[in-house]
């Protein structure tokens, strides 16, 4: 069942979404390589306290942490870790959950540790663009499968590959609500979007194959072929002319700034 949104209540998402921005702009002053993906949890779970709302993500079914972070070949849902530490090259997927007066936020960055290959530098570019290709498409009157099938054209064009097995979803007083978003499918199929709907776009984009994998963590999904991953999310609410875009990577540092 898809709930639709009151302006009223688009205004308190975006509240929620706002802060998930500045928190990943406040994380981005920290990336740099020696660092520990749990110093930047403590970081992220300290400014969200500290502006009055809670962490989306943690006890979320009992996922441990306030942030998903996965380098490399780690697709999505990492769990931080004081032993894991950025290294010069990396790219790390940075994906955040608040709630505020009762609703989710929901965003995702994926940064870059040092200096990376040119060829990690694409994918990443790519990724990027192919949310906002996707978020083109978010307006009354397109389908889910308008959005899905933009994201997937743009990526397969350039030779990377769209994990099938996680997708974007609707948010609201529940982090994860109807419609499903796959980031592949077929235009004019799926659900019709009409204001009032609020979804997250989050496309994850392999330089490699496809294939995922899940490790015994119950959390962490890998690439098959151990090549990197790069994902990016946005939660928009369904214009008539634009999409609204709640989320934002505006406090984002210029450094990861990439187009
Ligand atoms: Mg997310
Ligand atoms: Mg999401």
């Amino acid at each position: 069942m898809i709930v639709l949104k009151t302006k009223e209540e688009i205004e308190l998402l975006r509240e929620s979404n706002q802060l998930v921005g500045k928190t990943l702009g406040e994380l981005s002053k920290y990336i740099r390589p020696g660092i520990s993906t749990l110093q930047l949890d403590k970081i992220a779970e300290e400014f969200i306290r500290s502006n009055d709302a809670v962490p989306g993500f943690l006890n979320y079914n009992g996922f441990p942490n306030t942030l998903c972070i996965s380098l490399n070949d780690k697709v999505v849902h990492g769990i931080p870790s004081g032993r894991e530490i950025l290294r010069d090259g990396d790219v790390v997927s940075v994906d955040c959950g608040t709630v505020k007066n009762g609703f989710y936020g929901d965003s995702a960055y994926t940064f870059t540790v040092g200096e990376v290959s040119d060829e990690v530098m694409k994918l990443l570019v790519t990724t990027k663009t192919s949310l906002y290709k996707g978020i083109e498409k978010a307006l009354e009157g397109y389908r889910v499968g308008d959005i899905g099938n933009t994201i997937q054209q743009y990526c397969e064009a350039r030779g990377y590959t769209v994990v099938r097995e996680l997708v974007g979803h609707g948010v609201g007083r529940k982090m994860h609500e109807d419609p499903q978003v796959p980031n592949y499918g077929k235009r004019g199929q799926g659900p019709m979007l009409r204001e009032g709907m609020v979804i997250a776009i989050e496309p994850m984009i392999n330089m490699g194959k496809r294939n995922v994998y899940q490790e015994n963590d119950g959390w962490t999904v890998r690439t098959r072929d151990g090549k990197p991953s790069a994902h990016f999310e946005h939660t928009v609410a369904i214009g008539k002319n634009k999409a609204d875009i709640l989320s934002t990577f505006d406090y984002i540092d210029e450094r990861f700034n990439y187009n």
